[in-house]
């Protein structure tokens, strides 16, 4: 739909915004709303289906959506970021609602972002903050939300680590992207008691085979704007990091980095998805050829969404949870994912990828049937 908002120099400026709901069977429609020049309909249409699988795999009441506007935040003013996120909620309130349709931040868009879309929405409808995710605690945002995707991620390494027979203690762990997901799943898998041996983030990487202070290194980050340079490691490239000595990779940046060209060269002998979609079919083919475990993206980042889905069962309730309860919730729902994830591998003699799919496909499917759809 078009988007039109007045820039700062006073001239009419219209943009093109999307929201896709791809399946609502199971529960309000879900998922990010995203800025970025690259926003068209088919990538808001695919992004809309992963939401309903994702949903559906870690077992939470949502359905699947996504929504963006093609443009480029970096060039905009806070202001006219606040007209064009006011225009795009105008113009989709009406599909939106605590029980229709949840959207949440993605690519750059944030609590304040969400904030805006509550207040417009809201003006329409009267408060409503269950209308969106991942809104800032002062407005009803969940305690432990920064946390949750790489907190999921953290769980998946040490239950699949569990299944595997490998002892956390020992478990070198490389992580590719040290933003929100990346960051948090090092500092919790750390805590584990994994020595993180990896970091990179887009301007490259750092390696250090007796292990990473992972806050120092974010600190280092905070004030360099970069993990490169950390004294005492040595630098390497984002692509020999994925090919670097480990057991564990997380993959947490960006999409299609494991590929036919490097799969066989990955020395880990586990995955964990924390990025959506970093491994090809081709990749995930050599994978499983090579013994490799890959917890598959919907399961393994699902913790941000698990989080949202606390948020917006607070707001509907008034009600605010610890975030210790949050935190101990959100194992609980992971656990029980991976759990039957796993369960169907095994039975099934399947990838855990095709478990979370076929576990996915055929709660949505048995609901469709139920509701007589
Ligand atoms: P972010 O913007 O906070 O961090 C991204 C990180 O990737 C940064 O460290 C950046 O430097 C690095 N990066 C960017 N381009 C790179 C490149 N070319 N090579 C190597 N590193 C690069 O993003 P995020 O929220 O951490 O999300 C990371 C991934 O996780 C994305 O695929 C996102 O879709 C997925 N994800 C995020 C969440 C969440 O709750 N944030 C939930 C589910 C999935």
């Amino acid at each position: 739909m078009d988007v039109p908002i007045r820039m700062d120099d006073g001239h009419l400026k219209v943009f093109i915004g999307y929201r896709v709901q791809h399946n609502g069977v199971r529960g309000p429609a879900k998922g990010g709303i995203r800025y970025h020049p690259n926003v068209d309909i088919d990538e808001v249409r695919a992004l809309a289906e992963a939401m309903t699988w994702k949903t559906a795999v870690v077992n939470i009441p949502f359905g699947g959506a996504k929504g963006g506007v093609t443009c480029d935040p970096s060039q905009m003013s806070m202001k006219e970021l606040e007209k064009l996120t006011r225009k795009f909620t105008s113009r989709i309130h009406l599909i939106l609602g605590p029980y229709r349709d949840v959207p949440a931040p993605d690519v750059n868009t944030n609590a304040q972002v969400m904030t805006w879309l509550f207040d417009e929405y809201s003006s329409a409808h009267g408060y409503t903050p269950a209308c969106c995710t991942g809104k800032p605690i002062d407005l009803g945002g969940s305690l432990g939300r920064e946390q949750a995707t790489g907190r999921g991620v953290s769980f998946m390494v040490r239950e699949a680590a569990k299944d595997m027979g490998l002892e956390l203690a020992k478990l070198r762990v490389c992580v590719q992207g040290f933003g929100n997901v990346g960051s948090n799943a090092a500092l919790l898998v750390q805590s584990l008691g994994c020595k993180i041996v990896g970091i990179s983030d887009v301007k490259g990487g750092i390696y250090r085979a007796s292990g990473l202070p992972v806050a120092d290194v974010l600190a280092h980050m905070k004030k360099t704007g970069s993990v490169g340079g950390f004294p005492g490691a040595d630098s390497v490239t984002n692509e020999e990091l994925l090919e670097s000595d480990c057991d564990v990779l997380i993959p947490a940046a960006l999409e299609c980095v494991l590929h036919g060209g490097n799969a066989a060269r990955v020395r880990a002998k586990l995955i964990v998805e924390g990025a959506n979609l970093p491994t090809t079919p081709s990749a995930d083919e050599v994978f499983q050829k090579r013994g490799v475990v890959v917890v598959p993206d919907i399961l393994a980042n699902a913790g941000g969404v698990t989080c949202s889905y606390f948020e917006w069962a607070q707001n509907l309730q008034q009600t605010f949870w610890e975030e210790d309860h949050v935190n101990r919730e959100l194992d609980k729902i992971m656990v029980k994912a991976y759990r039957t994830v796993a369960d169907r591998a095994q039975v099934e003699q399947v990838q855990l990828r095709t478990a979370a799919y076929s576990v996915a496909v055929e709660r949505v499917a048995r609901a469709e049937k139920l509701r007589g759809t």
